[in-house]
């Protein structure tokens, strides 16, 4: 056999194993939306040819995916065995490798938080100090009852920064010495579980578009100010990723070419005229340079601030305001490029309110072509505050998209 035959052939079976992976995704995904659901209708549904959803189905059923779960009476007084599934008995551990925070949680596959656990992480000085802390975190909540009794599907993990989802590659953080380490690699080896790693608000996108505003939107993008800000964009119900696994960086972006240098190295990024902390100096600054403000400069916080801007405290409002220029300016650009139907905003600037909305729909009016912003939604997320429901958003989509269907048996 030559090189060429070879090389085909491995393309073939790599063909067919992917086709098969993304019919039991279809099958899987048909049966959690619709259950109960019989195999007649879930082929009909799929347009699967009945034998192949057959097969997919016992494999699903093998692999305590799905179950029989009842006894339907058809209409000709025959009776069909429906499936449901069986995601009750499927745990996953989520995790949000925060700045400050770790955060841990224990979820069954239907999106049931059964455990959580937050831990302050201790100053990290070197990658292999932080990788031992993480490690030796996870393996402590593993075991401790009810966990220890159940099998873990799957582990994934969130962080700021650059991230290579499909290499399981942390490429750059501005938090931790963790430039291009395979943390993937360092957590399946240790625990010997399905383990995947994304960019926190890129997955915080997919989360909204699986459980929150943007649920039955094909086109969305999520906007998150935090200590930075952050873009996740999701085209035709799936996460933009890129070759580079990094679109929409959006927090560097030159806003204030007079601004201030940012940690990327460049002058006036978004994120350094935009972030909680940002908003908070400037405050702080203007109060002590003898600004009148309802707060109290020792004693305030960022959600004072934004409060105090909702409630027409002239300075918070004026800040807060200047702040959602800059982000509407950011925003309109996003618009134009790429015609979304949402927007989401995350982050306790929400607590601003009109002045935050205002704002920025007064941006996209002047700064977007008007076949784009005149069906638009601004809107704020729709999830619970929950750190974790990213990560778990994760693992949602490697079973949806991925091959973690195929490596679950119950
Ligand atoms: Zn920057």
């Amino acid at each position: 056999m030559n090189t060429v035959n070879h090389d085909t052939m491995q393309t073939n079976i790599a063909n067919i194993e992917q086709i098969k992976q993304l019919n039991s995704a279809i099958i899987y995904k048909i049966i959690e939306q619709y259950a109960p659901i019989s195999r007649v209708k879930t082929a009909k549904i799929s347009r699967l040819a009945p034998a192949s959803v057959t097969k997919i189905t016992r494999q699903l059923i093998e692999n305590g995916l799905i179950a029989e779960v009842e006894l339907q009476a058809s209409t000709g007084g025959r009776r069909a065995i429906s499936l449901a599934p069986n995601s009750d008995a499927v745990n996953v551990i989520a995790i949000k490798l925060g700045q400050k925070l770790l955060s841990i949680a224990h979820y069954n596959l239907s999106g049931i938080k059964l455990m959580s656990k937050q831990i302050t992480i201790p100053k990290i000085e070197t990658s292999a100090f932080l990788i031992d802390f993480l490690i030796a975190e996870i393996a402590k909540f593993m075991t401790q009852p009810p966990l220890i009794n159940e099998k873990i599907s799957a582990i994934s993990i969130t962080l700021s920064g650059l991230v290579d989802p499909k290499k399981g590659i942390v490429v750059y953080t501005p938090t931790y010495p963790l430039d291009d380490y395979s943390l993937v690699n360092k957590i399946e080896n240790t625990f010997n579980i399905p383990t995947f790693i994304g960019n926190h608000t890129r997955c915080l996108a997919l989360a909204e578009n699986y459980f929150g505003a943007t649920k039955n939107t094909q086109d969305s993008v999520l906007i998150s100010v935090h200590h930075g800000v952050g873009s996740g964009v999701i085209i035709e119900n799936k996460e933009l990723l890129g070759k580079s696994c990094n679109i929409g960086e959006i927090g560097h972006i030159q806003t204030n070419p007079a601004g201030k240098r940012c940690h990327c190295g460049n002058i006036g990024c978004l994120e350094t005229e935009v972030s909680d902390l940002v908003i908070y100096d400037k405050v702080k600054e203007a109060i002590n340079a003898g600004s009148d403000c309802v707060l109290n400069v020792n004693t305030m916080n960022i959600d004072d601030i934004y409060l105090a801007a909702a409630s027409g405290d002239k300075l918070c409002y004026t800040i807060t305001q200047q702040a959602a220029h800059y982000l509407g300016k950011n925003i309109a650009i996003l618009v134009n490029l790429l015609s979304p139907e949402k927007i989401v905003i995350t982050g306790k600037i929400l607590q601003a309110g009109e002045v935050l909305f205002s704002t920025i729909a007064d941006c996209i009016k002047q700064q977007t072509l008007p076949n784009f912003h005149d069906q638009l939604i601004v809107t704020s997320t729709e999830l619970k505050p929950d750190l974790t429901i990213a990560a778990f958003a994760l693992i949602k989509q490697a079973i949806y998209e991925g091959d973690l269907l195929q490596r679950i048996k119950v």
